[in-house]
């Protein structure tokens, strides 16, 4: 029987699918059956339908993605259909999320109650897809214009209480949403004509210039803020023919573009990246179940760039942080710093002053290591030097509490000779944050050879915490990303060294779709970090010197890069511009001249791929290695801490999607050419055996 209760003459429908009650097979089937019965059964006036537990419905069972249950009888429009034929009313009791195919669900009930914190949202937009089931022509007629399009093109989620006076509810109440709906629906049954929201007049658009304004306001957001994501064009189209079309037409436009999207290299990658998100947390050789240690108290050592950004993490969570410095000066410094972060915040409007307060009040400045020897986490973030970390690390294994974790956010360094420098290596683990590091959202946790599961297990899920996503790296020189990174940024040099400027190598990269070029980040992390960091690697890899000419003499110059005015580019005060540099080509071509290299035009396929693929090719031999668990690992660690483009997927995905055949076949074209190294494009084993299978990374 699919109606689970009838209250007097109401029969109510509870969809119980855990734990979001996402519509599944079984679940539209229930809810399918279910309107019907009532329409048979002649004790029954009206519907009432709601979610079991905690939430209305999340929309499609993700579990039921790429499976044949996903499309089998009846779909979403069919129940969709069913509901709207009902002579008997419906009414959607909503509480909890009323998300994607749960939203376009209620759309289609003749009325809608909601308790006022219900999460309402249609965040399709974030698979690169558009609600394909009615949601982009029903939702502007009850909410209009500008609420519809803000929800549908960007996905986020809207409280039910800030759209209490739209007609998208007929009531929002504060308790118990299930007994209000029975009562709602014993007082309208046997009105006459049922509401649909398909038959409804979309509002006057009240943007000032109409329509037309508004559309091309956010063509122009989009244009800003989701350059290269197709959804959301499409999304913002198939809203603006809820106004201009009727109905069944609106519904043709949102039909089509589903249909493209579905199918799109583009939707497939953000497919991937929500997925491979979710894969991150899953260690397979450590239990999920077993036990973390508690962190309650967190100190961190250094409050420079790195330290002051970590200590705002746990803050912002609620956790409170000691930071250290040894001497006032520089505590003071990195104390305003964060301070200043706090009130940019509340000036933006994102804070309210009273919750600065309250988070800048957790964070404590010490300067003695016994002020912190009580804390479960202390996470070092002093200069990338071993003999600091050593210094560190020893005055931590002195002083800290037995089974306290002691982590380095180390770039670069071995993490097992940092463990080495304590009497306690299962307590030692990498916490390698992205700078700002209270703003990106990567973290690399990085396995030592002795670290204890507990620890490792416990940092993994206080990345969730902390609002982060926790990516599994074993050691190796620079982890997932940053050892990437290392052929990366010498193609980028390798390319102004044969013939582009590096301006025209951030373009080509940008315009592909990485958030920044390569030049421009070099400017912006500053040039005199990697100059060190090559001082170290020159010692233990001498062949990787002369790569890198160019770069060691523009730091030799003091271009540091943003923080002293010039780098790669040239910057006026106060503005992060960067302004292509006549004296930086000046340098180029008397480096080129000296090793008597002819410059030639370089294309911008031809930057993209050299770029992408020596990502490729590294992140091939990371797998091979074990350094990272899985290809989907790499991807994260490049889309949420470098700025890949999320539409292709990250390096291991865009490969794949590009055909690992054909990625082998341009790298041996790359190989043949005069000025390539050749030893640099020959194929990691593992890539060259997927390849030769005509499989992928991605599964
Ligand atoms: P930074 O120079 O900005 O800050 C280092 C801070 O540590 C300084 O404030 C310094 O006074 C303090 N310090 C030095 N020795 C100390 C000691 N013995 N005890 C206490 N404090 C001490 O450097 P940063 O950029 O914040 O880098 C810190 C660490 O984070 C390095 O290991 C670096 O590789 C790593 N890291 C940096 C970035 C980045 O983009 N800057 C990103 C990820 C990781």
């Amino acid at each position: 029987m699919a109606i689970n209760t009838v209250d007097a003459t109401v029969a109510v429908i509870e969809m119980d699918n855990p734990p979001v009650n996402g519509l599944g097979h079984a679940l539209r089937s229930t809810i399918d059956a279910g309107v019907r019965e009532a329409n048979a059964r002649d004790d029954v006036s009206a519907v009432v339908l709601v979610g079991k537990a905690n939430v209305f419905s999340g929309g499609a069972d993700i579990r039921e993605f790429n499976t044949p249950a996903a499309s089998a009888a009846p779909r979403l429009a069919d129940v969709i259909d069913t509901i709207e034929a009902s002579a008997k009313p419906v009414i959607a009791a909503i509480h909890g999320v009323a998300m994607g195919g749960g939203l376009e669900l209620a759309l289609a009930c003749h009325y809608r109650l909601s308790t006022a914190d219900a999460q309402i949202a249609l965040p399709e937009v974030k698979l690169g897809i558009l609600p394909g089931a009615g949601g982009t022509q029903r939702l502007p007629r009850v909410v209009g214009f500008d609420q519809a399009a803000t929800m549908i093109i960007t996905g986020a989620p809207v409280r039910a209480r800030a759209l209490s006076e739209t007609a998208l509810f007929d009531a929002v109440v504060e308790d118990d949403v299930r007994a209000h709906a029975v009562a709602f629906a014993a007082k309208i049954a046997g009105d006459g004509a049922l509401p649909l929201v398909r038959e409804r007049e979309a509002p006057p658009v009240t943007h000032e210039g109409g329509l037309d304004a508004a559309v091309a306001a956010w063509e122009a957001r989009i244009a800003k803020t989701m350059r290269g994501f197709p959804a959301p064009p499409a999304c913002l189209d198939a809203v603006r023919a809820a106004f201009t079309q009727p109905f069944a037409e609106g519904m043709d436009v949102e039909r089509q573009h589903f249909e493209r999207l579905v199918a799109s290299d583009a939707s497939k990658a953000q497919r991937h990246a929500f997925f491979a998100e979710r894969t991150c947390a899953k260690i397979p050789d450590i239990p999920r179940e077993t036990a973390t240690r508690a962190i309650a108290k967190v100190a961190v050592i250094g409050c420079g760039t790195m330290g002051g950004g970590i200590a705002m993490n746990f803050a912002n969570a609620g956790i409170p942080v000691a930071v250290l410095e040894t001497t006032q000066e520089p505590l003071d410094r990195g104390m305003a710093i964060i301070e200043g972060n706090y009130a940019a915040s509340v000036k933006r409007g994102r804070l309210s002053q009273g919750e600065a307060d309250k988070r800048a009040g957790l964070i404590t400045p010490v300067l003695t290591y016994d002020a912190i020897a009580d804390a479960d986490l202390v996470i070092e973030a002093v200069f990338e030097e071993m003999d600091v970390k050593r210094e560190v690390f020893t005055k931590l294994d002195a002083v800290m509490k037995p089974g306290a974790i002691l982590a380095t956010n180390t770039s670069t360094l071995d993490v097992d000779a940092i463990a080495a420098f304590t009497q306690r290596p299962q307590d030692v683990v990498g916490m390698h944050f992205f700078s700002p590091a209270n703003v990106m959202r990567l973290l690399e946790i990085v396995r030592g050879k002795d670290a204890a599961d507990d620890v490792v297990q416990t940092t993994m899920k206080l990345a969730k915490t902390i609002g982060k996503v926790g990516v599994l790296s074993g050691v190796c020189d620079g982890f997932i990303g940053n050892r990437m990174l290392e052929p990366y940024i010498r193609q980028s040099l390798m390319l102004v060294m044969e013939g582009a400027r590096p301006q025209q190598v951030d373009a080509a990269l940008q315009r592909w779709g990485m958030a920044m070029g390569p030049f421009r980040m070099y400017d912006l992390a500053g040039n005199d970090v990697g100059y060190r960091i090559r001082q170290r690697r020159y010692l233990e890899r001498p062949a990787l010197k002369p790569f890198y000419v160019l770069s060691d003499r523009i730091c030799e110059l003091e271009r540091f890069g943003q923080k002293s005015g010039k780098g790669w580019y040239r910057y006026e005060p106060g503005d992060r511009t960067a302004h292509p540099d006549p004296d930086v080509d000046a340098i180029i071509d008397e480096v080129r001249a000296a090793r008597g290299i002819n410059p030639r035009p370089i294309d911008d396929e031809e930057i993209v791929e050299r770029c992408v693929f020596a990502l490729v090719n590294e992140g091939a031999q990371v797998l091979d290695e074990g350094i990272a668990l899985r290809a989907s690992d790499i991807d994260v660690v490049w889309m949420t801490g470098y700025g890949f483009p999320v539409y292709r997927g990250g390096p291991m995905f865009y490969a794949d999607t590009r055909g690992l055949d054909a990625v082998v076949a341009r790298m041996g074209a790359f190989a043949d050419t005069a000025s390539a190294d050749a030893d640099f494009w020959k194929p990691a084993p593992l890539l060259q055996r997927l390849a030769d299978g005509q499989k992928r990374f991605n599964g």
